[in-house]
C-alpha cells in the first residue's frame, strides 16, 4: 500500500484570496484558510511540495478613507492591521509559508510589468468617461462609495461595481438613483480619462472560452461545474458580451502608479491578484528559490482558493491578464460558499457571526473548529452553517467519543503492562478494519477534490470498526486475568494500529492533536504512505497524555456572548443558545421532533449503565443523585429528576440506559455528567432498563 514519496511528486503554488487590510479576520476568512490549509497539509503528507502564500490586499480608496478618518497614513494603517494577523493564523494552525502585502516593491514591479505587457499586446486603451464626483467631498467617488439600484435586477442599495443580489458587474454610472455613501449627496458626472483592459477583444473572449473549459493539473478539473456554468453565462454565446474593464483611478488614491500616466493609479482589483505573485516572489527571495522559473514552470500547479463573491475576477480578469502578459495561468480555482451561523449570513457591518479570536480566548480547541468545518465542506460552492448544538455533538461524538476513545481504552494497558511494546496485530482484525471503509486511496481522492465531509465520514466508519473491535474484545476484562496477557497485548496492539491510521488520515484536519498522538506513538515522521502499514513488532509507544477534551456548552455560550446563567437555572444558558440558533430543530420550537438520519441518531452515545449508588439531594424535591457505572467509560455523577417516582434504595443495582456524551451541566448541587432515560408524562415516570446479561458500558443502538 505504501508508495515511494518521490514517485509522481507534485509541486504546488497555493494561495487564498487576499483579505482586505481594513480590519481583522472574520470567521469567513478563517474558514477559507482552514479549507486551503487542510488541502496543503494533505498534499504535503503525500510527499508533494507546496508553496503556500498569502498577503494583505492593502490598496484602494476604502483604506485611504479609513486611514484618513483614523488620522494615520495608509501605510501605517495597513501595517497595524497586518500586525494583528499572526494570532489568528497561529491560533488556527494555518501554516502559510509567507504572508505579504500588495503595498510592496515586488507588487509594484509585477503590476507595472504585467500592465506594460498587456499594453504592448494592444489590450489597453484609454477613454474619457463620465464619472461620479462627490461635490461635498471634492473627489471622484470609488465604486464602493456609490450606491443605488442594480441596473440589471433592480435590487436597492447595491454598490457601484457589482450587485450582491444577482452578481451582475457594471459601472457606477449605470446605477439607478445613485447617492454618495460619504456625504449622502447626489453625485455629479465629471469627465476623466480612464484606462481599460480590453476584455471584449476577440482574442480575450476566445482565450477565456477555452481556458474556462480546460482541465487542471493531473487531469483534475480547473473549475467546479457550477463555476464553469457561471463563466459560460458571463462569456455568452456570441462575441461582445464581456465589457472592457476599467483599471484606473484618479488621484487622490492609495495604490500603484500607472507608468507614464501622471495622476493615474491602478484600480485596487488590478494589483490585488498580482499580490499572489508578489508574495511568492518575496518568499522565493527569502528561501533562495528562483521565482521566475517556479512561476513559469508547467510542472508547478497554481491553485487559488476563493469565495463565491469574487469568481468574476478570478476566472475572467485574472487568467486573461496573466495569459496576455505572457505568463502561466492558474491550474485550478477552488470556490467555496459563505459561512453562516445558525443559518444567518455573517455580516461585518451587523457584527453577527463568531469572532475567531474569542473562540481561542474562551479556550476552545482549534482542531474542533477545523474538524467541524471539514465535516461540513464538500467540493461544491455551497454555504457552510456553523450550528452551535451540532458543533458540540459532532466534535464530542466523533473526535472524543470515537477517535480519542480508542487510545484511551488501549494505550494505557500497553504502557503499564508491556513497557509500551506492541506485538504483531491480529491480521483478521486488520482485514475487518480494511473492509469497513473506502481505503486510503479513495479518501485521498476526496481530500484532493475538497470533498472533506465525505472523507471524514469514511474515516469515521474506520473508527467505528476499531471501536466495535475493542468493544467485542473487552481489553479491560482480559486485563483481569494474568494468564491472558498475550491476548491483552494483541488486542491493544491491533487497536492501536487502527488508531495510528485514523490519526494519519485526519492529520491534515486536526494537525495539533495528530502531532501529539503521533509523538506519543513514536510515529511522528510518517506520512500518508504509511497508512495501512502495521507497526513493527516490538515498536514502543510512550505513555499517553490527555489528547483532547470535550466541547462544553458553556464554552459555546461564552463564544456567542451569551451571559452565563446563574447556577440555580442550569438549563437557561442552553435554552438561550438554542433559541439564538435560527433554524434550530423543530423540537426546540416545541413541536414534534423532525425526521433525523441514522447519522444524527448515532451521534447520541447511548450506553448501558448500572446504578451503583443513589441518594436524595438535600434542598431538592425532584432530584436524586445517581452514580452510574459505565464499564470502561468509568463512572458518572448524574442528577436526575426522578425522586417523585423512585426511592433511592430501589434503584441501586439496576441496569438502565444513559446518554454518555451529553455535555456536563453545572447545577446548583454539582455537575451532572450524563442523563438516564425515562419514559413519562404527567401521570408518572418510568426508568428504562436493560435485560440482565447486558454489561455496563455496552453501546445501545
Ligand atoms: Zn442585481
Amino acid at each position: 500500500m505504501s508508495t515511494a514519496p518521490s514517485a509522481g511528486a507534485r509541486t504546488f503554488f497555493v494561495t487564498t484570496a487576499l483579505p482586505y487590510a481594513n480590519g481583522a479576520f472574520h470567521i469567513g476568512h478563517i474558514m477559507e484558510y482552514i479549507q486551503a490549509d487542510i488541502w496543503v497539509r494533505y498534499q504535503r503528507s503525500r510527499g508533494h511540495t507546496v508553496h503556500f502564500v498569502g498577503a494583505d490586499d492593502a490598496h484602494g480608496a476604502p483604506i485611504m478613507i479609513a486611514a484618513e478618518k483614523a488620522g494615520k497614513t495608509p501605510q501605517d494603517f495597513v501595517a497595524e492591521v497586518a500586525a494583528g494577523r499572526k494570532p489568528y493564523l497561529d491560533g488556527f494552525q494555518i501554516e502559510f509559508d509567507h504572508w505579504h502585502s500588495t503595498d510592496t516593491p515586488e507588487n509594484v514591479e509585477l503590476s507595472q510589468s504585467i500592465y506594460l505587457a498587456l499594453k504592448s499586446q494592444g489590450l489597453i486603451n484609454t477613454r474619457t468617461i463620465e464619472q461620479f464626483f462627490d461635490p461635498v467631498k471634492g473627489m471622484f467617488l470609488p465604486d464602493r462609495y456609490i450606491k443605488g439600484q442594480c441596473p440589471k435586477c433592480g435590487a436597492k442599495d447595491q454598490y457601484g461595481d457589482s450587485c450582491e443580489v444577482c452578481g451582475a458587474v457594471y459601472s457606477p454610472t449605470e446605477l439607478v438613483e445613485p447617492y454618495s455613501v460619504l456625504s449622502g449627496a447626489r453625485p455629479e458626472l465629471r469627465s476623466s480619462e480612464h484606462f481599460f483592459f480590453c476584455l471584449s477583444d476577440a482574442r480575450c473572449v476566445a482565450f477565456l472560452r477555452d481556458w474556462t473549459r480546460g482541465s487542471g493539473g493531473h487531469g483534475g478539473r480547473r473549475l467546479q461545474p457550477e463555476v464553469l456554468a457561471k463563466a459560460q453565462e458571463w462569456l455568452g454565446e456570441d462575441e461582445g458580451k464581456l465589457a472592457d474593464w476599467d483599471i484606473s483611478r484618479d488621484a487622490p488614491y492609495f495604490g500603484i502608479e500607472i507608468p507614464d500616466a501622471p495622476g493615474k493609479y491602478f484600480y485596487v482589483w488590478l494589483d490585488a491578484p498580482i499580490g499572489y505573485l508578489a508574495s511568492l516572489k518575496a518568499y522565493c527571495a527569502r528561501s533562495g528559490m528562483d521565482f521566475d522559473a517556479l512561476v513559469a514552470s508547467p510542472d508547478v500547479e497554481q491553485v487559488h482558493f476563493i469565495g463565491k463573491d469574487i469568481i468574476y475576477f478570478h476566472v475572467l480578469f485574472w487568467p486573461a491578464m496573466l495569459h496576455f502578459a505572457g505568463r502561466k495561468t492558474p491550474d485550478r480555482v477552488n470556490v467555496h460558499g459563505f459561512i453562516t451561523v445558525s443559518g444567518e449570513k455573517m455580516s461585518k457591518s451587523r457584527g453577527t457571526g463568531i469572532s475567531p479570536l474569542r473562540y481561542l480566548e474562551v479556550g476552545m480547541n482549534p482542531d474542533w473548529l477545523r474538524y467541524y468545518i471539514a465535516a461540513k465542506l464538500n467540493g461544491r460552492v455551497e454555504d457552510v452553517d456553523f450550528n452551535p448544538d451540532d458543533f458540540l455533538a459532532r466534535v464530542n461524538s466523533d473526535l472524543v467519543g470515537k477517535l480519542v476513545n480508542i487510545a484511551s481504552r488501549c494505550a494505557g494497558f500497553l504502557t503499564k503492562r508491556f513497557d509500551g511494546a506492541l506485538c504483531a496485530p491480529e491480521p483478521q482484525a486488520l482485514a475487518g478494519f480494511a473492509a469497513s471503509w473506502a481505503g486510503a486511496d479513495a479518501v485521498g481522492k476526496m481530500y484532493e477534490d475538497l470533498d472533506y465531509g465525505r472523507a471524514v465520514r469514511e474515516v469515521m466508519l474506520y473508527a467505528d470498526a476499531v471501536n466495535q473491535y475493542v468493544d467485542a474484545r473487552k481489553p479491560w476484562e482480559i486485563a483481569r486475568d494474568p494468564a491472558r496477557a498475550a491476548e491483552l497485548q494483541s488486542v491493544c496492539s491491533t487497536a492501536l494500529n487502527g488508531f495510528r491510521d485514523l490519526v494519519l488520515l485526519l492529520a491534515p484536519i486536526i494537525p495539533a492533536t495528530a502531532a501529539r498522538a503521533l509523538a506519543q506513538m513514536n510515529a511522528q515522521d510518517v506520512g500518508w504512505a504509511r497508512i495501512g502499514d502495521a507497526f513493527p513488532e516490538g515498536h514502543r509507544i510512550q505513555p499517553f497524555a490527555h489528547l483532547m477534551g470535550r466541547v462544553e456548552a458553556k464554552m459555546i455560550d461564552r463564544l456567542l456572548g451569551i451571559d452565563e446563567a446563574p447556577e440555580t437555572a442550569p438549563a437557561a444558558a442552553g435554552d438561550k443558545r438554542r433559541a439564538s440558533a435560527a433554524g434550530a430543530s423543530e423540537q426546540a420550537k416545541g413541536g414534534a421532533p423532525s425526521e433525523i438520519s441514522i447519522d444524527d441518531f448515532s451521534r447520541i452515545d447511548l450506553r448501558v449503565a448500572r446504578i451503583v449508588a443513589a441518594a436524595p439531594v438535600e434542598g431538592s424535591k425532584k432530584l436524586l443523585q445517581l452514580t452510574l457505572d459505565l464499564g470502561a467509560e468509568g463512572t458518572r455523577n448524574v442528577f436526575s429528576g426522578i425522586s417523585t417516582a423512585y426511592r433511592p434504595e430501589d434503584l441501586v443495582g439496576r441496569l438502565t440506559v444513559a446518554v454518555a456524551n451529553l455535555a456536563p451541566r453545572k447545577m446548583k448541587f454539582g455537575t451532572s455528567e450524563a442523563m438516564v432515560l425515562c419514559a413519562g408524562d404527567d401521570a408518572g415516570l418510568y426508568l428504562l432498563g436493560a435485560d440482565e446479561g447486558a454489561e455496563p458500558g455496552m453501546r445501545v443502538s
